[in-house]
């Protein structure tokens, strides 16, 4: 193999396994496929033209896993060409801390964003929490400070999260995409599929009782579905055995304030479930 092409491959594996991706298949016949699903008998223009591509392994479904989804609203995720869903390909990293997530992370150029960012935002809070908050990605207040949820959307968060009792640090504050998109668009599919593995571990780290997702971004990539947010929004939904639930966004509600009270709801709803007390009114 030439070496540029060596050292191709190496930087590619050592992405997959900061992804949390370890196990690969390789065909001899062919070298190694770089896409997932089941290794194919190559034709022989395919063996000509495609010699260097690796097969990721199909995961194993855990049937508790299935049983425990039925039981809750499931919402079907949309599966990829290759017969699975984003999360499916991504290995569980043993011993995975948040620490470890964050030095995989490094000083991250794996997709478009890095190059307008100033700080990656990783995440912010305690790493037992019972409640963890995932928005969308972090936009020019939390860029600057390398911190989630700190600008006009972030204060709405924190006296949200004081309404219900609690303090910032009580809680795990991330979101999808770690570092700022320009003009603070939304994520695109590339970079949202790139940068959400990290996700996933912080999450399997943390296992948090209950998961809000904020807005729907998040909802979307987390679940899997096109479905617009307001179709499953306060519901409760079964996601990998834990709870979760789509709210809106705090960014929104600055635009929209009369969907506080909508939020607020789902907030209540999430205190229950987590043995809070129940305020007597309604925060402003
Ligand atoms: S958004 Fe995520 S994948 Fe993209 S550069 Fe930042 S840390 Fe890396």
């Amino acid at each position: 193999m030439p070496e540029s092409l060596q050292q191709k491959l190496e930087e590619r594996l050592r992405y997959y396994k900061d992804l949390g991706i370890r196990l690969f298949y390789r065909n001899r016949r062919v070298g190694i496929v770089l896409r997932t699903g089941e290794a194919k008998e190559p034709s022989a223009e395919q063996a000509t033209h495609r010699p260097q591509e690796i097969v990721l392994p199909r995961p194993r479904v855990e049937a508790s896993a299935i049983a425990a989804n039925a039981r809750l609203q499931r919402i079907e995720p949309v599966i990829a060409s290759s017969g699975l869903s984003l999360f499916e390909t991504v290995e569980k990293v043993q011993d995975d801390t948040l620490l470890k997530i964050r030095d995989d992370i490094g000083e991250c150029t794996r997709c478009k964003l890095h190059k307008g960012r100033h700080k990656i935002v990783f995440g912010d809070g305690s790493a037992k929490a019972q409640l963890l908050f995932v928005g969308e990605g972090p936009g020019a207040d939390e860029d600057a400070q390398g911190l989630p949820f700190v600008g006009r959307a972030g204060k709405l968060l924190t006296q949200m999260i004081e309404a219900m009792g609690l303090q910032r640090k009580d809680v795990y504050i991330c979101n999808v995409v770690k570092c700022r998109p320009p003009e603070n668009r939304a994520p695109e599919p590339d970079e949202v599929a790139t940068c959400s593995p990290y996700l996933l571990r912080q999450i399997d780290v943390i296992q948090p009782k209950v998961i809000v997702c904020l807005g729907a971004v998040a909802a979307k990539t987390l679940l899997q579905t096109n479905r617009g947010i307001t179709q499953f929004r306060g519901e409760w939904l079964e996601w990998r055995g834990r709870k979760l639930m789509a709210t809106y966004h705090p960014a929104y509600l600055l635009r929209n304030p009369n969907a506080k009270g909508e939020v607020w709801k789902d907030l209540q709803k999430v205190m229950a479930e987590l043995g809070l007390q129940l305020p007597k009114k309604k925060p402003s």
